[in-house]
């Protein structure tokens, strides 16, 4: 082990020796004398003397304590060093006369940083032992700063990931108020009226209008967005057939409009949030229809169960995975993995829509533990594929 941080530092190293054997306190000054670095020994001869010195000084740099004290033991000590909160920084070395490995295990399982034999070969090993000590535990406490911030940071973002949730909701939820005064007037001036308004005054108050519907379906995306994740929704036993006739009856004017199918097939009864399942198959069956120039434009649903490694432990569990292919339009792939971020839209001329759907969708497939991606080639239709895991 180098120690090159340590003797870098010119101050001098305070260590506290408790230690009631004359000729042992004696030599260890000596051999600690002798050495590269500058040390300060403080000798106390017994546990009480130690707190004490603890007590009315500032930390020293490295305790060496004696197993064996005429009130004690060392690991009295140290339970003392370590309990207090303001000497949790400084490390302990035992020693003792004779080793045993009992002794060993129990000192270094108390916490301290090393146990020496008092051979004499040892001791003269024991400014490298403290140098080693003080590195070790430097280290150690650089490392559980870095995880104590860390943790702090992770905290923080949690806060932050919710005010900003709680936020969006609020804002949402508001500008929903204003945009619907809008959305009526313009709707009343042009029924009461139309007629005698200028046709450059209808059309734009057209534009109005259709401003007005795409601001309130983003603000109903958003709001949807928001609310994964922050609300608790029950687990309930769903049937997926039941389920995807309801969104086939919610999708049923688009799906009429366009000539369209959607085929499903023989699908599973899983114990899962219903609503967020929902909302999955919606927006994807929905981007199928809806990104597609076929003349008739299907979209087909299938499921398959398969084994997966568990995310956390050993072993493996169940998974459901699904596959929605549709015979639309096809995605380039270098936009493959994007079409899952925020607002990332390809054809934001020719087709409706906010850019929120697959990104309330990735939100809910990592809720529910899965994965979703997808595989497409231009013009010859897509199949997004997802995962979630069986309860
Ligand atoms: P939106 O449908 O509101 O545009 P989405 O988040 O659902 O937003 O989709 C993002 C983009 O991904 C779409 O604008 C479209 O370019 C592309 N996309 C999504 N689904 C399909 C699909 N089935 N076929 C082709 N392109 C798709």
């Amino acid at each position: 082990m180098k120690c090159d941080s340590i003797m870098a530092d010119s101050r001098a190293r305070t260590i506290l020796l408790v230690e009631d054997e004359e000729i042992e306190v004696e030599l260890i000054r000596r051999i600690f004398k002798d050495d590269s670095l500058e040390w300060e020994i403080f000798n106390v001869s017994s546990l009480k003397e130690a707190l004490k010195w603890l007590g009315e000084n500032k930390s020293p740099s490295l305790i060496i304590a004696d197993y064996f004290l005429p009130d004690g033991s060392g690991l009295d000590l140290l339970k003392e060093v370590m309990g207090r909160e303001k000497r949790e920084i400084t490390p302990l070395i035992i020693m003792t006369k004779h080793s045993t490995e009992q002794l060993v295990v129990r000192s270094l399982k108390s916490g301290a940083v090393d146990y020496v034999v008092k051979s004499l070969k040892e001791l003269q090993n024991l400014p490298w032992t403290a140098k080693r000590a003080l590195l070790e535990w430097k280290q150690a406490v650089k490392l559980k700063q870095a995880e104590e911030e860390a943790k702090g940071y992770m905290k923080e973002l949690e806060i932050a990931k919710l005010d900003l949730a709680d936020f969006a909701h609020t804002v949402s939820h508001d500008l929903r108020v204003p945009l619907r005064s809008v959305q009526a007037f313009t709707t009343l001036i042009l029924e009461d009226y139309g007629d005698t308004l200028d046709e450059r005054v209808r059309e734009y108050l057209e534009k109005v209008r259709e401003a007005g519907e795409r601001m309130s379906a983003l603000i109903k995306d958003i709001l949807t967005l928001s609310r994964v994740g922050r609300e608790f929704i029950e687990v309930e036993t769903v049937g997926l057939n039941k389920l995807l006739e309801e969104v086939k009856k919610d999708l049923k004017a688009i799906i009429e409009e366009r000539g369209g199918e959607v085929v499903v097939e023989e699908l599973p009864t899983i114990s899962t949030q219903r609503v967020w399942m929902k909302e999955l198959f919606m927006n994807l069956i929905d981007n199928g229809l809806k990104f597609n120039r076929s003349g008739k434009p299907t979209v087909e649903l299938s499921y398959e169960e398969r084994e997966r490694e568990k995310r956390k432990g050993e072993g493996k569990e169940k998974e459901y995975l699904f596959k929605i292919r549709d015979n639309g339009i096809g995605i380039e792939e270098e936009y493959q993995s994007r079409i899952f971020n925020l607002s990332e839209r390809l054809h934001s001329q020719e087709y409706e829509g906010t850019g929120v759907g697959l990104n309330i969708c990735r939100k809910i497939i990592d809720k529910l533990g899965g994965n979703i991606w997808v595989e497409s080639k231009t013009g010859k239709g897509s199949t997004f594929f997802f995962t979630i895991p069986e309860r």
